[in-house]
């Protein structure tokens, strides 16, 4: 994340969800950024007075949730058309999921994701474009007042001049986030505590590093995430909130959310040591997981190893020289959680539709803590190949009084 927000904007602009760190130096966003978890932790009325749950599966009276790409010609051509294919592609294997319009503002009442939302892209040669219309943007974000959220994506000319991939992979990093969100919480005001915040971010860096390896070649997986610093893993509760709220993710010890990153690809090799999931079922699960159950062990319940133990499990990758020039000190030897190479976020979420068909199992070993109501779940045809072996609980909705956030 860099440059979040301005000053200007803080006063207007609810923090909706972090972003993609390119450079380290520059991430911490104003103390004054509110988020929409903070500001309404502790009540837990208005999640009660809501509707029914939504449901995915089932058609939605208002369609698709769509976007409304507002691309400045500040951008190179080449830039947008490339944006084009990123987004079409992310709808098609990772389509937003329509209960999102029934989002509802906890502090507001509306429904604050409107389709389709509105994505502003310029370069950073020059100013804001929309100065009216939203003001102060600056920085790549998920944004939003209570009434409408919206994309920021504030491109750097260095990153666009140079062909650094950065400048697609923070397309899909950011447009994860819109994902989580929707398949979070859609059915929820954001209360409570929901998922850490290293889930949220540590999502979108795998989502944006798998879309660039399958389509460029190239993501930081090639270099293992270099650097994970070693000494900011000490503590990995810390990322469970971000820097400007007291904890450790996107500040100076995540360089480029790498820390994150490295946490979520550790959890999905927990899960396929541990509940012998497959690779793509593994990170289906760790990415895609359901909204945050509302129970003491929330994170046992849902990935059968308990938070503690899990961070606990950190600890085994040992830390090592950089052998970067421009780093010096150690990291985490991250190689062994890399994804194989020829993962890709579609077999990712195949396996989660294939995993969720199977209805009223669990997976072995994890404890159910809460009442969940199952839904259904469309799924293409199974192929023996394809039988899952356990249940993801991505279609799974928690009972009404379940409090996610928004921490992301
Ligand atoms: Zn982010």
């Amino acid at each position: 994340m860099r440059k979040l927000f301005g000053l200007a904007v803080v006063a207007a602009v609810v923090f909706v969800s972090g972003c993609s760190a390119q450079e380290s130096t520059d991430v911490s966003p104003p103390a004054e950024v509110e988020t929409q978890a903070e500001s309404s932790t502790g009540d837990e009325t208005q999640a009660e007075s809501s509707a029914e749950p939504c449901d995915p599966s089932v058609a939605h009276p208002q369609g698709a949730f769509e976007f409304a790409p507002k691309l400045d010609d500040s951008l190179p051509a080449e830039w947008r058309e490339e944006f084009a294919v990123i987004l079409t592609n992310l709808q098609e294997v990772a389509p937003i999921s329509s209960c999102l319009h029934d989002f509802t503002d906890y502090e507001t009442g509306e429904n604050s994701v409107k389709s389709p939302m509105s994505i502003y892209a310029w370069s950073n040669t020059v100013s804001n474009p929309w100065p009216e219309e939203k003001p102060g943007m600056e920085g790549t974000s998920i944004s939003g007042n209570g009434s409408d959220t919206w994309m920021i994506l504030e491109m750097r000319s260095d990153d666009l001049a140079g062909g650094n991939i950065f400048q697609y992979s923070v397309i899909a990093h950011e447009y994860w986030h819109v994902y989580q969100r929707g398949a979070w919480m859609a059915d929820s005001p954001p209360q409570g505590s929901g998922w850490p915040v290293w889930m949220w971010e540590g999502g979108a860096g795998v989502v944006q590093n798998l879309y660039t390896a399958e389509h460029y070649g190239s993501s930081d997986f090639d270099n293992n995430l270099s650097p994970v610093i070693a000494t900011a893993l000490s503590n990995p509760s810390d990322f469970e909130l971000y820097d400007r709220d007291g904890g450790a993710a996107q500040g100076e010890s995540d360089i480029n959310g790498t820390t994150q990153t490295f946490m979520v690809l550790a959890l999905a090799k927990e899960l396929q040591t541990t509940l012998g999931l497959t690779e793509e079922q593994a990170f289906a699960l760790a990415l895609n997981p359901p909204a945050k159950p509302d129970s003491e062990t929330a994170f046992l319940d849902v990935f059968g190893i308990s938070l503690d133990a899990f961070y606990t499990s950190l600890a085994q990758y040992p830390a090592v020289e950089s052998g970067e020039d421009w780093f010096e000190g150690t990291v985490v030897k991250a190689s062994v959680v890399m994804p194989s190479k020829d993962l890709t976020l579609t077999a990712i979420l195949l396996a989660n539709r294939l995993n969720s068909e199977v209805k009223e199992r669990h997976i072995p070993g994890v404890s159910t803590g809460s009442e969940r109501v199952h839904i259904k779940c469309t799924s293409p045809s199974l192929t023996p190949q394809h039988q899952p072996r356990y249940t993801s609980p991505i279609c799974w909705h928690p009972k009404r009084e379940l409090t996610p956030s928004n921490t992301g």
